[in-house]
């Protein structure tokens, strides 16, 4: 059985921790899109890690890792990742490289940095890890495909020559930064080359192979569906599609083998980069969400910057888990409410003096404000409760009011960052 783990907000929404937990009961889980841009913070019985490209699966002895062919493939980072949790006393994983992943190259990272610094004040906020020059490259077909190093020499070096050409053009006209070496860019591929070859794979065939036997394969999405590049809150958003239908293409399989979208769901808002945020809180309201939120405050994991902070967003989730296809969903950190007097939850936008509850274009979503309306508090800790029945009401009542806004069912409710702070509900 095939499911895709993906979130409905703009991504940090515990996904990690829910492929983690789930993790125990499968046997392959891949990463299909996105690269090592956003992070997953997991905490278990091996210490705390923040993993950026590897699939959160990793710390089990039975399960395969994969990186699919949609994947933003920066090589060395893979490796410094696999090395940092085997140095940590986790087995040593069993990954898999798709021949069809691309790879994000020294220059997609340079080029990153060069718009943002072009851009100034209306930079987007990206996390200069490379993730839309290699995407723009991979579409306009100048990317370099894992299977391409396997090319004859000849064949390669020509591409190198002549992708080179190109971005040279931009870097003396346009960023006015030193160009690049076609001799340098090849040695590059070579010792990539050297990296990946033992893990190369045409994962596709494997997947099928494993769907047919059988096994259960977890489809690891990355950022949330606001950061969806169609579906999103474009242009504030990610390069590669984050649903959970893009999860067939960017794994290689069949979109009716997946069967489960388990959607994750934040209690709350948090946001990181610029763009429209309706039920977004400032001051010392969102200082103090920030501090108590996820496990040690809402901070990047790649980055390390504040997130943005706001209100539950029934608008934004709904519609996130609607274009996710949710089967299911996933509630998380809704422990770090138990602070609140009041909880308000945003369950309208306002433009232009018209009250809508579906979620618009980017346009016209930065003129909404916020229709709030407040729930109240249950002021304890519910961290250590496991069974659903003995959570406060008025928290079984929050949970009520966000599954009713919507109308997916919520069928585990998260109430701590450990594998084992799982509430199952159904
Ligand atoms: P992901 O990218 O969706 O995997 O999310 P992140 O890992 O960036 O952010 C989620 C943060 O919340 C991490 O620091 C997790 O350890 C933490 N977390 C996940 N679930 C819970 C929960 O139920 N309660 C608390 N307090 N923290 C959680």
């Amino acid at each position: 059985m095939v499911r895709a783990i993906v979130g409905a907000n703009w991504g940090d929404e515990g996904k990690g921790k829910i492929t983690d937990m789930l993790g125990q009961e499968s046997d392959i889980i891949v990463r299909f899109q996105g690269g090592s841009n956003a992070g997953h913070t997991i905490i278990n019985d091996y210490g705390k890690f923040a993993l950026h490209l590897l699939p959160s699966g990793v710390f089990y002895g039975h399960t395969t890792s994969v990186i699919g062919n949609g994947v933003a493939l920066n090589i060395p980072y893979l490796f410094n990742e696999i090395n940092e949790i085997v140095s940590r006393g986790v087995p040593k994983p069993k990954i898999l490289v798709s021949d069809r992943a691309q790879i994000l190259m020294p220059y997609h990272i340079a080029f990153d940095a060069y718009e943002e610094e072009r851009l100034g004040g209306k930079s987007f906020g990206s996390t200069k890890s490379g993730i839309a020059p290699f995407y723009s490259d991979k579409y306009a077909k100048i990317g370099f495909q894992v299977s391409e190093l396997f090319a004859p020499e000849e064949v390669l070096k020509e591409k190198v020559e002549r992708v080179v050409a190109m971005k040279n053009v931009l870097l003396e006209h346009l960023y006015h930064k030193p160009l690049l070496d076609p001799e340098e860019v090849y040695r590059t591929l070579l010792e990539y080359k050297d990296m990946v070859e033992p893990y190369v794979c045409d994962v596709s065939l494997f997947l099928h192979n494993a769907i047919k036997e059988g096994k259960n394969i977890l489809l690891e999405g990355q950022l949330g569906s606001l950061k969806d590049p169609d579906h999103g809150i474009y242009p504030m958003v990610t390069s590669s599609s984050t649903l959970a239908a893009y999860g067939a293409i960017g794994a290689g399989i069949p979109p009716y083998e997946i069967k489960n979208i388990t959607t994750v769901v934040k209690a709350y808002s948090s946001a990181v980069g610029a763009g429209a945020f309706v039920s977004e809180i400032f001051g010392e309201e969102a200082d103090e969400l920030r501090k108590r939120g996820g496990d040690a405050g809402e901070f990047g994991a790649t980055t390390g910057r504040p997130r943005r902070m706001g209100w539950f967003d029934a608008v934004a989730t709904r519609y996130g888990c609607r274009i996710q296809g949710a089967t299911e969903v996933a509630l998380t950190v809704l422990d770090v409410l138990g602070y609140l007097d009041e909880i308000p939850i945003c369950v309208g936008y306002e433009i232009n003096g018209e009250v809508t509850k579906d979620f618009p274009t980017t346009a016209k979503l930065e003129m909404a404000k916020p229709v709030l309306k407040k729930l109240p508090g249950w002021k304890c800790d519910i961290r250590g409760i496991k069974n659903y029945a003995d959570l406060p009401k008025e928290c079984r009542d929050y949970i009520d009011t966000i599954e009713a806004e919507i109308g997916v069912p919520i069928t585990m409710v998260s109430n701590g960052p450990g594998r084992d702070e799982i509430i199952k509900r159904k």
